[in-house]
């Protein structure tokens, strides 16, 4: 079967949009393939970052998969498997700098400010990193990384031709369209999990009443005619976004005239998606041992699926 690899960034608390457009895509990965999921605690140091945060999120983050359902799946925390950051410098030494600067995500977010972290430049040789261990055959990504993909293709290839075939250049394909989520006060943004703090986003362990206020002030628009709930991307982002939660969260907007009912009905949707999930998060969250155990074996293995590829590479390169 096939290798699956996606890593999160514990960058905030989990948002509904991470659920929809990620967490629940990946559990129905694992009858089909083989997963390995993980925490990436090393992306989250590129930024300005507070230890004693990095460290609670890692572990909300790591128990979020958990009651998600990826309990089918090789969970680990990046840092764990220490291959990641030894092969990164590898590709670090592979990579041009001019190639680095022309990444999108590092021009918007880092170019040109002295105090930007130089691992913020290199992000995108650990990402490779973190795809070439796990040799897996397909990497689906969304137009955010698609930079980033193309040029772990570009670093894969280069190394082969310079030092030999160690690496498997895996191929990008498209995902099926996820669900995005929008920003419940501004549905002209995505909800982000490290958005500041505000009105719009819904975290995954929201109380039913947070979710309800949330929900309760999302933007709509002020359409009042008798066909006023539908979808309408351009016109409606509001009400269209409200729906695609509403249903993608197992509710049914037939019938909804109102946007006071189309709000209760999204409301109760959300609540019900989530209430098994933070059952499940408190159980687990009183059984930490578990929990170190389940990523303590994870990483194990991922350590031991990645050593080849790292010996092989180190191998290659001229290290003894
Ligand atoms: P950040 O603000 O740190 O970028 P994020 O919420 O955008 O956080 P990512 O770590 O960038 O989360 O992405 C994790 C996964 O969640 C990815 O698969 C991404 O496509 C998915 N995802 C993130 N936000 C949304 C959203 N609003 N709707 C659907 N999927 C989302
Ligand atoms: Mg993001």
């Amino acid at each position: 079967s096939h290798t699956v690899l996606s890593l999160i960034k514990p960058s905030g608390s989990l948002t509904l949009g991470n659920l929809l457009g990620a967490l629940l895509p990946m559990g129905r990965q694992q009858d089909s393939a083989r997963c390995f999921y993980g925490v990436a605690d090393l992306h989250a140091l590129t930024v300005p970052h507070d230890p004693g945060r990095l460290r609670a999120l890692t572990t909300e983050t790591a128990t979020l998969l958990l009651a998600a359902g990826l309990d089918r799946s090789t969970l680990f925390v990046q840092s764990h498997v220490p291959a990641h950051s030894e092969l990164a410098y590898l590709l670090e030494s592979t990579a041009h700098v001019g190639e680095l600067n022309r990444m999108i995500q590092f021009k918007e977010k880092g170019h040109g400010r002295p105090a930007t972290r130089a691992s913020l430049f290199t992000y995108p040789t650990l990402m490779a990193a973190d795809i070439l261990l796990y040799r897996p055959e397909q990497v689906p990504v969304g137009d955010d990384q698609r930079q980033h993909v193309e040029l772990t293709r570009d670093l894969a290839l280069r190394f082969n031709n310079a030092y030999g075939a160690v690496f498997a250049v895996p191929e990008i394909v498209t995902p099926p369209v996820a669900a995005r989520v929008m920003d419940l006060a501004d549905p002209t943004a995505k909800m982000g999990k490290s958005s500041a703090e505000g009105p719009g986003v819904i975290r995954l362990l929201d109380r039913p009443d947070v979710v309800r206020r949330a929900v309760a002030r999302a933007v709509t628009d002020s359409d009042t005619g008798p066909d006023a709930v539908r979808p309408d991307r351009e016109a409606k982002p509001g009400v269209t976004n409200l729906l695609e939660v509403l249903v993608a969260c197992g509710g049914d907007p037939a019938g909804l005239t109102t946007y006071g009912a189309l709000k209760a009905a999204v409301t109760d949707a959300v609540v019900a998606t989530l209430e098994p999930l933070q059952k499940r998060y408190r159980d687990l969250a009183a059984d930490p041992a578990h929990v170190h155990d389940v990523y303590a074996d994870g990483a194990a293995t991922a350590r031991q699926v990645t050593a080849p590829v790292l010996a092989a590479a180190r191998a290659a390169i001229g290290l003894t």
